[in-house]
């Protein structure tokens, strides 16, 4: 049995099990770090899990060779810079922990269980509160220095059609500054799930998604993008995507599909098995 966390800003969702099918979760709010996860590790004390995997919101390290590996860093959310979240769950359960990303987890998801079964090189992308993506080349999760940070790529920013800022704290008009729920919502002045399916925010939006869609595929060559998070659910956007990067692209690449999770707001926790079953081994 295997433990699994997808660390999110506003709650932690916590699950034991091997499988999507067997995985029963359970919710805790993000509250203060050390009282969230002393609740987290109360959750799973009794499980014998024999290792966790934990998708979290980041930044974070991921490095193993570094004293910061399991850290939050440098997070807007102020009460969480610079926690170590890793460590002290794995210290107090003595199990191993996978530590990832969320975007990355949730790839991992979808390659497993979900979208991307089979696809040795493909995108997972979430459109929700932020953006991020978590890219699988040659089947194996991209990290780098430290790991991608796809929501805060700049794309074109036209100011006569869209005078809107952007809602980045670090950087303004970044992709997740311009194209996030809370971005939509700021612009528009209403939460994005109230808009109307023909509302012109959703043009806009699918243009913002598909010149990052185009920028990802053009460096990654993705053979399957998975577009998911909050804002996804608007059924529209998907198809004007599509549209849109067919546009951009000019016929100049052979485009990947783009297709829905098929484990939904799932993916993240899911993920996470299969991050504690790489840290058992
Ligand atoms: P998080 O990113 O926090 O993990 P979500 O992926 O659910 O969570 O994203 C939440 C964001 O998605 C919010 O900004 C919300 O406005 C937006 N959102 C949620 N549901 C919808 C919807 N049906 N249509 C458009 N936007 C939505
Ligand atoms: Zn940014």
């Amino acid at each position: 049995m295997f433990g699994a966390v997808e660390a999110g800003g506003t709650k932690f969702v916590c699950g034991i099990g091997t499988s999507p099918e067997d995985l029963r979760t359970v919710q805790i709010p993000t509250g203060e770090p050390g009282i969230t996860i002393r609740s987290v590790i109360g959750y799973f004390r009794d499980a014998n899990v024999s290792a966790i995997g934990i998708g979290s919101f980041g930044p974070i390290c991921t490095d193993r060779s570094s004293s910061n590996w399991g850290f939050i860093t440098s997070t807007p959310k102020l009460a969480w810079r610079n926690t170590d979240l890793a460590r002290p769950i794995g210290k107090a359960l003595g199990v191993p922990v996978g530590f990832d990303t969320d975007v990355n987890a949730a790839a991992l998801g979808e390659a497993r269980w979900g979208a991307a079964q089979g696809v040795s090189d493909f995108l997972y992308l979430t459109v929700g509160t932020g953006i991020g993506g978590g890219a699988v080349a040659g089947g194996r999760v991209v990290h780098g220095k430290s790991h991608p940070e796809m929501g805060h790529i700049r794309v074109p920013h036209d100011w006569n059609t869209d005078p809107f800022a952007g809602c980045c704290p670090y950087h303004g008009d970044c992709l997740e500054g311009l194209a996030s729920g809370p971005a939509i919502e700021t612009r528009w002045g209403k939460p994005a799930a109230e808009l109307p399916p023909d509302h012109p925010a959703w043009a806009l939006e699918a243009r913002y998604l598909a010149l990052a869609v185009n920028n990802f595929i053009c460096t990654l060559s993705s053979k399957r993008v998975i577009l998911g998070g909050g804002v996804m659910h608007q059924t529209q956007l998907l198809p004007l995507i599509k549209t849109e990067l067919a546009r951009l692209t000019s016929g100049y690449l052979e485009l990947p599909d783009l297709v829905s999770p098929q484990l939904g707001d799932r993916a993240g926790v899911c993920g996470a098995l299969v991050l504690a079953e790489q840290a058992q081994n």
